[in-house]
């Protein structure tokens, strides 16, 4: 069955997601689809006023819900009938996160739900295992340290992989006892919504998730400074989680998770397996078009297999199918706004001026211009803006070394340290420089993070603060308690 659909055809739910229905509302800034620049819908942008209202709903639905509680196993079972329910209307989501954000729709359905169903799952599962210690004290006491969900988690996410980012934060948050108000991306708000929906619709208590729709200044400055939001869960800019910080000390101090902006380094040593290391580098920078906080944009190779080896990731850059969303034949995703392809053109225009030779791309392509062709940029060094800012698009550049040092110096960047690649057959220097990287995650001879959710994410540096997935993400919407008894 083809998957390709006219994307006029599906009705696009506006509104906000409070207390277990759908609240009409006014669209006040517009919403283009990716692949055309076309406006679709506009996004309804929740005040400080309706902020409170889905806050109240979801204090309101703990209470009478006993979510945090029941019996654990009760909270396992609702999460997997969700995960069951987002499975089954996989292609329905799928359809709906295709039509404005950047995610082409075979991968949006096989890669983004799937998994998104799949982390549910796993976060379920710590819901009945993890609890309290009994602590070791002398023998005339009982200590014990407790352990209790935070209450109401506000979570903040990005738009560049909307359903997964939604994930990441109800997961864990939903699994650990506590309810959410969550806000979407103003440019791809309508998947969060039916991810709400659908947890209703699996038996999850109404109000337990609310999702408001909004930008940053208004509806996310709210969120982060409310009084009754326990903790903030936020994916972003760097910009952005400064400004949440900020927000947040000058509101009421709450502990906040921050996964933020990223420069990532990939190091091909020569003694590699070069097809694989190529294919790997590719895929780290063409996935979504490059608009991924982990995009390995920084190629660190060898200068003996240099010239060999970006010939060869070219080819996967020449390979690319660009595409309307939702055609199913596409694979290689729009950038999200004109403003931002400008800003691509921008950095690759400096660059250029500053005497990098561009070997590939650097320029737009693809129907209607909304996608800019991977671009590979040579002859830059590290002061270079395209080396050191977050381009957030298809642009790799290349660095050369020549020895172990020297790969550890040039992959130090100054305020970034999200993720590192490092492709060697020598396992020794491999596991020795993973140790050195200023990185919250390196892989060995691939990149990517896959299906293994039990590792955690995060950044080190300006990368971020606390982890997503792995039980760290679990153990970040609980609070302890520690509990004493002379006997
Ligand atoms: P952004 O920071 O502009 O916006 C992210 C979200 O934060 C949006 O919902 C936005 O409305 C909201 N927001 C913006 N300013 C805010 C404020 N002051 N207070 C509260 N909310 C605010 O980021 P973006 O352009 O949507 O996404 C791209 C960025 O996200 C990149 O920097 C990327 O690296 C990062 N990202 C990081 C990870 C990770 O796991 N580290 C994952 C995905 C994306």
């Amino acid at each position: 069955m083809s998957l390709s659909f006219d994307p006029a055809s599906v009705v696009l739910p506006v509104g906000h997601h409070i207390g277990g229905r759908l609240m009409p509302a006014d669209g006040q800034m517009a919403v283009n689809r990716a692949s055309d620049g076309v406006a679709v819908a506009g996004c309804p942008i929740a005040d400080a006023s309706l902020v409170d209202v889905a806050v109240a709903a979801a204090k309101e639905a703990l209470k009478q819900s006993g979510w945090a509680k029941a019996r654990p196993r009760e909270r396992v079972k609702a999460l997997h009938a969700w995960a069951d329910l987002i499975v089954e209307e996989g292609e329905a989501l799928g359809r709906l996160e295709s039509i404005v954000s950047t995610r082409p729709i075979a991968q949006s359905i096989s890669g983004d739900v799937a998994t998104t169903a799949e982390q549910i799952r796993f976060f379920a599962e710590f819901a009945d295992k993890e609890g309290g210690v009994v602590a070791p004290t002398s023998a005339d006491r009982f200590g014990m340290v407790d352990s209790e969900p935070y209450g109401v988690v506000g979570a903040i996410v990005p738009w560049n992989f909307p359903i997964s980012m939604a994930g990441w934060k109800l997961g864990p948050a939903l699994a650990a006892g506590n309810a959410v108000v969550l806000k979407p991306s103003e440019m791809t708000p309508f998947s969060a919504l039916m991810l709400a929906e659908l947890a209703v619709r699996a038996g999850i208590p109404e109000g337990l998730i609310n999702v408001v729709l909004g930008d940053g200044g208004t509806t996310g400055n709210a969120i982060t400074g409310h009084p009754d939001i326990a903790k903030v869960s936020f994916t972003g800019s760097s910009r952005a989680g400064a400004a949440i910080m900020a927000n947040i000390a000058a509101t009421g101090i709450k502990p906040m998770t921050l996964e933020l902006g990223g420069k990532s380094p990939q190091i091909v040593f020569a003694d590699a397996d070069l097809d694989l290391a190529a294919d790997c580098v590719a895929r780290g920078i063409l996935s979504n078009a490059g608009q991924v906080c982990v995009a390995g944009s920084r190629l660190l190779v060898e200068a003996s297999v240099a010239e060999p080896f970006v010939e060869k990731v070219r080819k996967h850059f020449d390979a690319i199918r660009p595409g309307p969303t939702w055609d199913e034949g596409t694979s290689f995703s729009p950038i999200i706004s004109d403003r931002q392809i400008c800003r691509i053109e921008t950095i690759v225009e400096e660059a250029r001026k500053d005497g990098a030779e561009v070997v590939v791309g650097a320029k737009r392509t693809g129907p209607g211009e909304c996608f800019y062709h991977p671009t590979i940029l040579a002859g830059v060094d590290q002061t270079s803006p395209a080396v050191v800012e977050e381009i957030f698009g298809p642009v790799l550049t290349v660095q050369t070394f020549t020895d172990e040092d020297e790969a550890a110096a040039l992959a130090d960047h100054p305020t970034y340290g999200l993720c590192s690649g490092i492709y060697t057959k020598d396992l020794s220097r491999a596991v020795r420089l993973s140790r050195s990287v200023q990185a919250g995650t390196v892989w060995i001879n691939r990149y990517g993070r896959s299906q293994d959710h039990i590792l955690p994410t995060g950044g080190y540096k300006g990368s971020g603060l606390g982890k997503d997935l792995g039980r760290e993400a679990y153990l970040a919407n609980r609070r302890t308690k520690s509990v004493l008894i002379d006997l």
